[in-house]
């Protein structure tokens, strides 16, 4: 649920290892003394930071009701917050505890709830996720391996989840026990022997030195802290690429796109990204171009921006339904003219039968209906088995709708687009005027993040208010640069 931290900023040498710092580490050295050793100031936490938070709390709140009263040291873990974890653990009375900090060694931990029972503890991490994952286990794992090391003994291990059965109002529990123990036991196994010698290493003076793998595709620290000069195209660039292929190519000295050799076994989209890389330009295959002449005038624009919780507080809605809550539709006549109709349902209280409604009513006339992925389908689907009053017209409109992303992805390869085909990267080279710079909510997770927050009572009507204009301006940009797009592609030398 919460990661230790202590109030005062501490030198990287007298901070003590955390979960995150020795998981990353475990993929990454350097990465594990990059996040020890962090450089300037703080992020602040954006809209979709807060809401993670307020889910974790929300879901945090139900374990309490789980596993009943209990000492809680929810706050932060100060040196005197950690002498009372310790104190805590040793007072025979207590049964169950919440977020004790705990310290063995250099590493710190907190247990999101501990159990006493017969002969040690059973330790319990609680997730906002509905199965299990390998890195939950690997999260429980460090948080055993510091609780053994800290000479508690340890008797179980549980994940707590939450229960895909789980309904407002209705008679299911909000979350599912799950024991794990003998999975968490033999990884926290090999867990306990590395906890010094991680610490060791991202207290040093010098970071590990840089090694280029498969896990630095997604690094955080790429291009800023880590390969600041390269290597340009590096081959996890090429789309869908495996990492166990990636990190093969890479032990073969291979690393970077234009070193493959032509015998390599590639798909069609990746020869087609090689070969843009290879000639630094612009590639395109008329072929698959030839499909826009599928879209039929006039065409509509769609896209959609969604609510999902853990536990939605709302009658008849399942943990993780996404709720399609605004839409935005730029709608193209024969002649080249463009509409726009938008609505915004208030995620506080989301009517999804009076946004299906207003959709339908402003797809009327529209023949095809332009997305970008396989989302807005989806979410159709959805609302048709929901609300079987309208699903004839919700299901009409899904037959009516064309991808654009897979035509994108077949037809149009460039350096520039790093082996991503996602709007925001393909805008920039195809539409260069057109930019998300400038909007207060630029990014999915945080227009996500503003609707979770409301959802969950943390937005008031004044700072909706004030935040709604914004989420309007993100969704209408989004499809207005699917009709630009659009035309880009057309206007592409066949
Ligand atoms: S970019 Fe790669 S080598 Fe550098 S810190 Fe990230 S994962 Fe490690």
């Amino acid at each position: 649920m919460t990661s230790p931290r202590s109030d005062a900023p501490r030198a990287a040498t007298e901070r003590p290892l955390i979960k995150r710092v020795f998981l990353d580490a475990l993929v990454c050295l350097r990465r594990g003394w990059l996040l020890h050793n962090p450089e300037g100031d703080r992020r602040p936490p954006g809209p979709g930071d807060q809401f993670q938070f307020a889910q974790g709390h929300a879901v945090g709140d139900r374990a309490r009701e789980l596993f009943g009263p209990g000492v809680d040291l929810r706050g932060p873990a100060t040196a005197e917050w950690m002498a009372e974890g310790r104190r805590v653990v040793d007072d025979a009375q207590t049964r169950v505890a919440y977020e004790v900090p705990l310290a063995a060694g250099h590493a710190v931990a907190r247990p999101d709830v501990l159990v006493r029972e017969a002969g040690g503890w059973r330790v319990i991490e609680v997730k906002s996720g509905k199965s299990e994952k390998t890195e939950y286990i690997d999260d429980l794992a460090y948080t055993v391996a510091v609780t053994r090391a800290a000479e508690l003994p340890v008797v179980g291990a549980e994940l707590a989840l939450v229960n895909a059965e789980w309904r407002l109002g209705g008679d299911q529990p909000a979350l599912v026990r799950l024991d794990v123990t003998e999975d968490v036991l033999a990884r926290s196994e090999e867990f306990l022997p590395l906890l010094e010698a991680v610490h060791g290493i991202v207290t040093a003076a010098e970071a590990p030195a840089a090694e280029l793998k498969s896990a630095c595709r997604k690094c955080e620290f790429r291009g800023a802290r880590c390969f600041v000069d390269g290597p340009r195209h590096p081959v996890f660039e090429l789309p869908n690429i495996r990492s166990r292929r990636v990190d093969e190519w890479i032990a073969g000295g291979i690393t970077r796109i234009r070193e493959l050799p032509e015998t390599e076994k590639l798909t069609a989209v990746q020869q087609l990204h090689r070969r843009a890389v290879v000639s630094n330009a612009l590639v395109t295959d008329a072929g698959a171009l030839a499909r826009l002449a599928e879209i039929e005038e006039p065409a509509g624009y769609l896209d959609f921006e969604t609510l999902s919780l853990a536990l939605p507080p709302f009658p008849g809605v399942a943990p993780f339904d996404v709720l399609p809550i605004q839409y935005s539709l730029h709608r193209r006549t024969a002649e080249g003219d463009t509409a726009h109709r938008e609505l915004l349902v208030d995620p506080a209280a989301p009517d999804v039968e009076e946004f299906a409604r207003d959709l339908l009513d402003a797809l009327a006339g529209v023949r095809s209906i332009v997305v970008y992925s396989s989302f807005e389908k989806q979410r159709l689907q959805w609302l048709a088995q929901r609300l079987p009053a309208l699903a004839s017209g919700l299901e009409a409109a899904a037959g009516r709708l064309f991808d654009l992303l897979p035509v994108v992805q077949a037809a149009v390869a460039h350096p520039e687009f790093h082996g991503s085909l996602s709007i925001k990267r393909v805008l920039p080279v195809l539409v260069p005027e057109l930019t998300y710079a400038g909007l207060e909510i630029g990014d999915g997770e945080n227009a996500t993040g503003v609707a979770g927050l409301r959802a969950l009572g943390r937005l008031g009507d004044e700072e909706w208010a004030r935040v709604r204009p914004q989420l309007l301006a993100y969704c209408k940009l989004d499809t207005f640069a699917m009709v630009r797009l659009h035309e880009a592609l057309r206007a592409l030398p066949r």
